[in-house]
């Protein structure tokens, strides 16, 4: 096992990391710019290193200065977390080509994975349901845009193969539409992504959002542990996740699991990943993977009792997965709120000092922040101050936890989505279950009107 590791990132997601290697007897180096020096995890660090000033391209995405830091402390490993520099292969090509090991795939899979393109025809070649459109890349042949648009039926969604984070997307609804469209989001991607490479897919109009989490070791060994529904979505971000997929059928569950754990051991993949699917009329639609640890990854930790960091940290070091798939059992619900700085019904941030903060506790009750009474909220970074996760026996328990947490819970001097949270934990849909990817921004816009 690695004696010292470097955490290139910030936020609840270096504290967690942090807490990972502690528990493990690792050492862990803190980096961290100018404007996080006094944050929870720099001070619990073993070390810290000062990667440069408050903006994140001239420190958490600063290469050279995250490579310097790793030398100067005689680090043997970098975990990337979530977010800057997690899914970048240039990154973990540079990290590994430096000695160090990469806490995550091989390079060459971030990359296959990190074009949509590709992925596409990877998850295809492996077996995994993708979304109806055309194969691969669109070529030139505008005759040709208009003949796929047609078999695969109106609307249709014209994706950059480069795009992320909700961007270099549009739906499209005619013929009289589609080449205007088309050449519109490739000069778009070409622009913003540096790849005007576009494709096509069928647009599902009333999806759910379902993620199935997996992890594999360098030892051709892959396991599922089940899915997460991220349904609950703003300006295509997720607010509020939970596990198991309210209704999902436990035998759909092992099928599509277990292709993702197929598709893993077909292209050789190596640590925590997910593959997003949209989820329609009882079928699911591979839209793309992560190649990290995500946002939302406690709800898994808490139903299946599998501590998903450590495991990351224990595949990079090159051990094979302690348990098989059946030994992985599914206790209780789990679910997710994601506390942000923000306004809670416009989403616009709300950075700043934290004059009073308390945090709620009592069974099944678990909360990864780094902020504390008197922290500043920088509005250089994301604006997720922690994450509050409620496990219990049933959903309905969980939700009753969840609820009661949100009531304990105080921050003040910033606003923050709690109130959401609270609405949305006595909303009727959402106590339901199952809603698609458009019911929040449904739900709001009818609020406003
Ligand atoms: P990104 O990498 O930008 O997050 P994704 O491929 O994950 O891109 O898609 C982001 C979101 O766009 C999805 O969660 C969904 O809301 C919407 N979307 C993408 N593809 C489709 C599709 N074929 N039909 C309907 N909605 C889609």
């Amino acid at each position: 096992m690695f004696e010292k590791i470097l955490i290139a990132n910030r936020g609840e997601i270096a504290l967690r990391i942090q807490r990972a290697c502690r528990e493990m007897g690792i050492k862990t180096v803190a980096v961290h710019s100018e404007a996080d020096a006094e944050a929870k995890y720099v001070r619990l660090a073993d070390e810290s290193v000062c990667i440069g000033p408050a903006p994140s391209a001239k420190s958490y995405l600063n290469v050279p200065a995250l490579i310097a830091a790793a030398e100067v402390t005689d680090t043997e490993a970098i975990h990337p977390g979530y977010g800057f520099l997690s899914e970048n292969a240039d990154f973990a090509e540079r990290v590994e080509q430096s000695g160090f090991v990469f806490i995550g795939p091989r390079p060459d899979t971030i990359r296959l994975m990190g074009d949509k393109v590709s992925a596409k025809d990877a998850m295809k070649a492996a077996g995994v349901p993708c979304v109806p459109g055309s194969e691969g890349a669109l070529g030139e042949d505008t005759d040709e845009w208009l003949r796929l648009a047609n078999d695969i039926g109106y609307p249709i969604i014209i994706k950059a193969s480069g795009g992320g984070g909700g961007r270099g997307m549009r739906v499209v609804h005619t013929d009289a539409a589609l080449i205007q469209s088309v050449q519109m989001t490739q000069n778009e991607a070409g622009a913003a992504f540096n790849n005007p490479t576009v494709y096509m897919e069928k647009y599902l109009q009333n999806p759910r959002h379902i993620e199935f989490q997996i992890l594999a070791d360098e030892h051709g060994n892959a396991v599922h542990l089940g899915e997460r529904d991220c349904s609950m979505q703003r300006r295509h971000q997720k607010i509020l996740e939970e596990a198991p997929a309210p209704g999902l059928e436990v035998k759909l569950r092992n099928k599509i699991g277990e292709r993702c754990a197929e598709a893993c051991r077909k292209i050789g993949y190596r640590g925590a990943g997910t593959f997003e699917f949209l989820y329609e009329d009882g079928e699911f639609y591979f839209i793309e993977m992560n190649t990290r640890v995500q946002v939302e990854h406690p709800v898994t930790e808490l139903i299946t009792g599998i501590d998903i960091v450590q495991e990351t940290i224990r595949i990079a070091a090159g051990e094979k997965l302690s348990f098989k798939q059946k030994d992985i059992q599914f206790r209780g619900h789990a679910i997710e709120c994601r506390i942000n700085a923000e306004d809670p019904y416009t989403f616009v941030p709300s950075p700043g000092r934290v004059t009073i903060y308390h945090a709620p506790g009592g069974p099944g009750i678990r909360v990864d922040s780094h902020v504390f009474q008197n922290y500043y909220v920088s509005p250089h970074y994301d604006s997720m101050i922690g994450k509050l996760i409620a496990h219990g026996a049933s959903r309905e328990q969980a939700m009753a936890r969840m609820r009661i947490a949100l009531s304990e819970m105080i921050v003040e001097g910033i606003k923050t989505s709690i109130p959401l949270h609270q609405e949305l934990l006595t909303d009727a849909g959402v106590l339901q279950g199952g809603m698609s990817i458009h019911y929040l921004e449904q739900k709001l816009a009818a609020k406003k009107g």
